[in-house]
């Protein structure tokens, strides 16, 4: 069976970089422990439980917090929560991706400036949270369809998006935002990384099966997942190597294998490795999914 590895796939920038900060950061004695991480790294349980076990406690919020170090994740906060930390007197390690950042930063100018934003995201998204927080002037959309509930009278508008968010949807919800706003500004803000990955799936387009490798909890593993079952292609997604064994591999000449940004390298790897062989067990250890060389 031909094996076909995609790529880009797996570990973008935004998450080699948060995992760098906070390597670098559990080596370092002057840290003030305890060391909190508020909400998940990014959205795989293999990394969080990694660093579980390296002593990072997880906290949804700072509520009961009153010493210690907070990590931010790659996904951001609201700079309202940013200060809230301060005021306490806790330390700060700020792992919030640049590309989120950038989002951000151009939300809080266009609402500055007078407008009201729509924002395409997912409400239970740590990154749209974090967005939404920013103030109550942004409308969030979760699907093309709840641009029809929309009732802005704004003629300052400005169109976001979540940076996971899928390509080909956002322009899609551009098309029927303009017709409804046609004074709208559209901010497609998409990361590369997302793009890269999604058009890389899309353009491998000759496999039997498409295994899509990544955490359930994952948006832009399971837009990856989305793309290929809108285009009717033979679809599983898969956290690690033992998933293998529901799959059924009768009369499949050639699979594609692609992961989302939050998924470690080495678990593609392994799983790359266990159709070859037949043997679904893993070997992997949280050094391994802490470790972004591919
Ligand atoms: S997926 Fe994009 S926005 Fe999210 S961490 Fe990676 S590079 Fe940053």
């Amino acid at each position: 069976m031909e094996i076909v590895k995609i790529t880009p796939q797996g570990f973008c920038k935004g998450v080699i970089r948060a995992i760098a900060i906070i390597n670098k950061a559990l080596e370092n004695p002057n840290i003030k422990r305890p060391i909190y991480m508020l909400g998940g790294l990014v959205h795989n349980k293999h990394i969080i439980n990694a660093y579980k076990n390296k002593g990072i406690i997880i906290i949804d919020s700072i509520d009961n917090i009153h010493n210690g170090t907070i990590i931010i994740t790659a996904h951001g906060i609201s700079k309202k929560i940013i200060k809230e930390i301060k005021d306490r007197g806790l330390d700060i390690i700020n792992a919030t991706c640049f590309d989120v950042l950038k989002t951000h930063d151009l939300i809080q100018k266009k609402l500055d400036e007078g407008y009201d934003i729509i924002l395409y995201g997912k409400s239970k998204h740590p990154e749209t949270k974090g967005i939404l927080g920013i103030s109550d002037k942004i409308n969030l959309i979760e699907s093309i369809n709840d641009i029809d509930n929309l009732n802005i009278n704004n003629l300052k508008l400005a169109f976001a998006t979540q940076t996971t968010m899928g390509y080909s949807d956002v322009l899609k919800i551009i098309e029927k935002l303009k017709l409804k706003y046609p004074h709208i500004e559209t901010y497609e803000e998409v990361c590369t990384a997302t793009k890269l990955r999604q058009n890389a799936l899309i353009e491998t387009v000759d496999a039997d099966l498409y295994i899509i490798v990544g955490d359930p909890t994952s948006n832009n593993t399971n837009k990856l997942r989305e793309i290929c079952e809108k285009m009717n292609r033979k679809t599983v997604m898969i956290e690690n190597t033992l998933d293998l064994k529901n799959i059924n591999f009768e009369g499949i000449n050639k699979v594609a294998i692609t992961a989302g940004a939050s998924t470690p390298p080495a678990i593609v790897n392994e799983i790359i490795d266990a159709i070859k062989t037949k043997d679904f067990n893993t070997k992997l250890t949280d050094h391994d999914y802490l470790n972004y060389r591919t």
